[in-house]
């Protein structure tokens, strides 16, 4: 029952993502009115704007001039729920070997413990999406997170610790972005990893930054191949931080524990 509860919620917070991730890279607020089709520019009925299945009813169209509705929106929408469900699954199930970054959450936050968490995946989501369809990763959007990562940190046992590894690898994006004069690594790049080390503490943060290193190689030599993309040419690397964000979250030391023996 609280699963299908959590699902839903993820979808609806989706449905939010996706109109976000859309306005704020173009200077619009989430706050100004009723969402409108792109094409007809019609305000969307409130019983056509129900996450996914409205999507799913409608057959991807919009119902007054019939043009196709952006599949980036039901994609968000469940992703989120998806996602959403995920960590709620992971936090009742987390243990010394599955997802301890949030068992050390839970240890300290207690009951805040799944809002906190949602509200950072939210924010992973959205910068996600942005940095995927724009190139860019909102201050906004990083540092409003690490702050409510480093207030939240206060209650951890491991406060410093977590603060360092935040540190450590902003600091190493922020090398990267130096030496290869920006070619590399965005500055947003280096406030994400604020964020997200701070919030994943030590080691997990190492974990993070080697699975995004190796999906982006391996991902960018994909695209390459496929001449999708060429050398020089920017392939966003926000993306592949979030993704090995929730990868990491998974997966814990177990990964790094791999590697090193
Ligand atoms: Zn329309």
């Amino acid at each position: 029952m609280m699963a299908i509860l959590i699902l839903v919620a993820g979808m609806a917070i989706g449905s939010f993502l996706g109109a976000l991730s859309y306005r704020l890279p173009r200077g619009q607020t989430v706050m100004e009115g009723r969402s409108l089709c792109d094409h007809c520019k019609r305000k969307i009925a409130w019983q056509d704007n129900i996450p996914f299945f409205s999507y799913l009813f409608l057959g991807g169209r919009c119902r007054h001039c019939n043009r196709q509705i952006s599949k980036r929106y039901p994609f968000i929408e469940l992703s989120t729920g998806l996602i959403f469900l995920g960590i709620y699954f992971l936090l009742n199930n987390c243990s010394g070997e599955l997802a301890q970054t949030l068992c050390n959450w839970k240890v300290s936050l207690k009951l805040l413990t799944l809002p906190f968490l949602l509200f950072v995946a939210s924010v992973m989501i959205t910068i996600f999406v942005i940095d995927l369809e724009q190139k860019l990763i909102p201050d906004e959007l990083s540092l409003f997170g690490f702050l409510i990562v480093l207030v939240a940190a206060i209650f951890l046992a491991s406060f410093f610790a977590n603060v360092f590894a935040g540190f450590l690898v902003s600091v190493i994006l922020l090398l990267i972005h130096l030496v290869t004069k920006g070619r590399g690594m965005g500055l947003g790049d280096v406030k994400l990893a604020l964020f997200a080390g701070t919030f994943l503490g030590w080691p997990y943060a190492l974990t993070w930054l080697f699975i995004a290193f190796l999906t982006g190689a391996a991902v960018g030599i994909i695209l390459i191949l496929a001449g999708r993309a060429s050398f020089g040419k920017q392939i966003p690397f926000g993306p592949f931080l979030v993704f090995s964000f929730f990868i990491t979250i998974v997966v814990g030391s177990n990964f790094l524990n791999l590697i090193l023996k």
